[in-house]
């Protein structure tokens, strides 16, 4: 069985409502090998297919320029919530819904958290339908439940790489947090930016785990980049290229300060932030990230360098202390 909801139906409606005539499918790094059998559909309805074979991370990456340069009247973007208000070329956004059991993953972090009665829960938009079935099988199990709904996330519970505010709004108010959904990144985000206990019921992998130690890892590693960092002869800003993830002003503005306090820093204008593209620039002892936060996580121990984020570099300029930064989050925008 297909583990996610391509919503074909809803394709092919949408592309007779519109009247498309050519249609660029856009999938994240995981679904795009459902590209080919998306064109068929696409075709079949009547449109052109064109399939974005360039990395996908989010629904900052839009594939907006690509489409005017393609002549594109429709985009279709899976994987993702909308982030963006305003949409140059009619977009329709599938979520890309999972279609896998969550509760058995869910019934396996009960233990995990047996030393916990107030939970909070958080997860990807892959599971968002699943919230009160999970809210369902954890009130069974004797603890008070809260969900987040912060003003700028899409759904309650929802987190994405680089917003938090859901489980935020409420850390106060749990004592731990159960995050569903697969991989460890979001988990990490959570325990991150909440500073509480979190245990993720993975469904993909049908177990449960707590990412605690790894959290306690990784945030002396981003200390210690942030202090390699502050050290650095030579530092580079990135600024993202990518529609929704450029931070052109906080670049400048970075580099403002920077020269104030005598550090020499180049302004690197990137797409894709990739140790091989770094290491085009060996006389740079250090970079900020103004881009995805994600990458300076996902990627660090690949990159030769510190890549350290906006917020990291507030802390490295003393303007934020560390509290601040856990308070702000690590990986934020
Ligand atoms: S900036 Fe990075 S973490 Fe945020 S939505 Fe885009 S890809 Fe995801």
């Amino acid at each position: 069985m297909e583990r996610f909801d391509f919503e074909e139906e809803r394709l092919k409606q949408e592309i007779g409502k519109l009247e498309a005539r050519r249609v660029l499918i856009q999938l994240p790094e995981g679904l795009k090998l459902h590209g080919p059998r998306l064109a068929s559909i696409v075709e079949k309805a009547g449109a052109l297919p064109i399939v974005s074979a360039d990395p996908c991370y989010g629904a900052c990456d839009l594939v907006t320029a690509e489409a005017e340069s393609l002549g594109v009247d429709l985009i279709v973007h899976y994987g993702h919530a909308k982030l963006s208000e305003y949409e140059c070329i009619p977009t329709i956004y599938v979520e890309a819904r999972a279609t896998v059991e969550v509760s058995d993953a869910v019934e396996k972090a009960l233990p995990l958290l047996k030393n916990w009665h107030k939970v909070g829960l958080a997860t990807t938009v892959q599971h968002i339908q699943t919230l009160n079935r999970i809210k369902e099988i954890l009130l069974n199990a004797g603890k008070t439940v809260i969900i987040g709904d912060a003003e700028h996330s899409s759904y309650p519970g929802q987190v994405i790489g680089c917003n938090y505010s859901n489980v935020k709004s409420i850390a106060r108010n749990v004592e731990a947090f159960l995050f569903v959904g697969g991989g460890r990144f979001h988990a990490l985000g959570v325990a991150l930016s909440t500073s509480k206990p979190t245990i993720v019921a993975d469904p993909y992998e049908n177990r449960a785990f707590s990412v605690d130690d790894e959290a306690k890892i990784l945030l002396k590693k981003r200390w210690a980049s942030i202090c390699d960092a502050k050290e650095a002869e030579r530092l580079a800003i990135l600024i993202g290229l990518k529609n929704g993830q450029q931070r052109l002003r906080a670049a400048m503005n970075l580099k403002v300060k920077l020269k104030k306090l005598g550090r020499r820093a180049t302004l690197l204008a990137i797409t894709e932030i990739t140790p091989i593209a770094l290491m085009q620039f060996p006389d740079i002892d250090a970079f900020i990230n103004t881009a995805c936060p994600r990458i300076s996580l996902d990627d660090s121990k690949n990159f030769p360098k510190p890549v350290i984020t906006l917020n990291e570099a507030y802390a490295m300029l003393n303007e934020i202390t560390w509290e601040e930064l856990c308070r702000r989050g690590w990986f934020e925008s």
